[in-house]
């Protein structure tokens, strides 16, 4: 998606975007309006009201109008509002009439605000709308559909760009800095490499880290994390964290990066499970996890039948069918092991089975859960 910096003048920073600003989460609007996302900043930059936004986006790309290290006039809770000063603004444009145009422009929306949270390093949390602030149903279209499915599509995107390799292009080696190398790090120390800083800095120790790392996984141990070791790790991690989610451990975005929340997570895990509660998931950990997930699966799956008897003779299971069926109950013969058994029932629920149960027993028949 493309990008385009169409950046309001100095001059007119007194009006648009007075104050400096450490951004802390983006505010997500509707424009109420059927204009192009380049023709919203435009407009925008050429008038002199006290309204101003970060970008715009509509269904073929970004516009930026602001610069990130300043704040905006559209949150509507003044001088000193948080909304105002701490806030990105995004403008989703074409929300006045709806339709295809719009849907595209909320889809693009979504894929720049999960970039946006990539590259800072920030959760879902860090998405706010304009409503939040004021006493202002905006985004409007977008609340009308519903504001968890707006979010629901910002972390699909964070989870697919995850594991459909992000990556594929970055190689972080001796002497990279940034945010990649500190996710890096958080991943090398979370799955319990030592002697690992997380500062940032790809030194010997996490060259070191990444060796170990790669030699575990049956890749190259050459301390350069390619394509592949970052690709295997963060199909590690992101997995991690979506198991640890399924199973209730609440571990928040799966953004492939192992921060405090997952440790406290792993913590959780492994202690209501006999393991270990160190925060750092060993071998053992895995396969439990592995294990307990599997478990779970088979029970969503089980069927709690109701049985009635079991018989060496075909016919004498027939009989019992037809003295189930004349008083009113459904019965079939099944054949296992080498017998016939009558069942009147398979529930997805124990509770309905064994209410059955007591119904027949009611009735004059013996009849068990199996
Ligand atoms: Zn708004």
């Amino acid at each position: 998606m493309n990008i385009i910096k169409n950046l309001v003048p100095s001059s007119k920073y007194n009006i648009k975007c007075p104050y400096t600003m450490n951004a802390q989460f983006i505010v997500v609007h509707n424009t109420a309006n059927d204009a192009s996302a380049a023709n919203e900043i435009a407009y925008m930059i050429r008038n002199n009201n006290q309204v101003s936004f970060h970008y715009a986006v509509d269904d073929v790309e970004v516009v930026q109008g602001i610069p990130e290290n300043r704040n905006a006039w559209h949150a509507g809770d003044g001088g000193n509002g948080r909304g105002n000063r701490n806030g990105i603004a995004v403008e989703i444009c074409y929300s006045r009439s709806g339709g295809d145009r719009f849907i595209k422009a909320e889809k693009n929306a979504a894929k720049f605000i999960a970039s946006k949270l990539k590259e800072k390093g920030w959760g879902i949390d860090k998405v706010k709308k304009h409503q939040d602030f004021a006493n202002k149903y905006c985004p409007h279209r977008t609340l009308d559909m519903g504001w968890n499915r707006f979010l629901n599509m910002i972390q699909s995107e964070l989870n697919t760009s995850n594991s459909s390799g992000q990556n594929t292009s970055t190689v972080l080696k001796r002497g990279s800095r940034g945010t990649q190398v500190r996710y890096l790090q958080m991943n090398l120390t979370g799955l319990g490499y030592k002697g690992v800083s997380i500062d940032g800095i790809y030194g010997p120790g996490t060259e070191s880290g990444v060796k170990r790392f790669q030699a575990a996984y049956g890749l190259s141990a050459d301390g350069i994390a390619g394509p592949n070791t970052l690709n295997k790790m963060d199909s590690i991690i992101g997995g991690l964290q979506n198991n640890l989610n399924k199973l209730g451990y609440n571990v928040g975005s799966i953004d492939g990066v192992f921060g405090n929340s997952t440790k406290n997570a792993v913590i959780a895990f492994q202690r209501d499970n006999g393991l270990t509660a160190d925060g750092i998931p060993g071998k053992n950990t895995f396969a439990k996890i592995e294990e307990v997930i599997k478990n779970k699966d088979s029970d969503k799956n089980r069927l709690y039948r109701v049985q009635v008897g079991a018989f060496g003779v075909r016919d004498n299971a027939q009989k019992l069918v037809t003295e189930l069926k004349s008083k009113g109950y459904d019965a079939i013969v099944v054949q296992d092991k080498g017998l016939y058994k009558v069942q009147t029932g398979a529930f997805s629920k124990r509770e309905n089975a064994d209410k059955l149960v007591v119904q027949l027993k009611k009735d004059g028949f013996e009849a068990i859960v199996i």
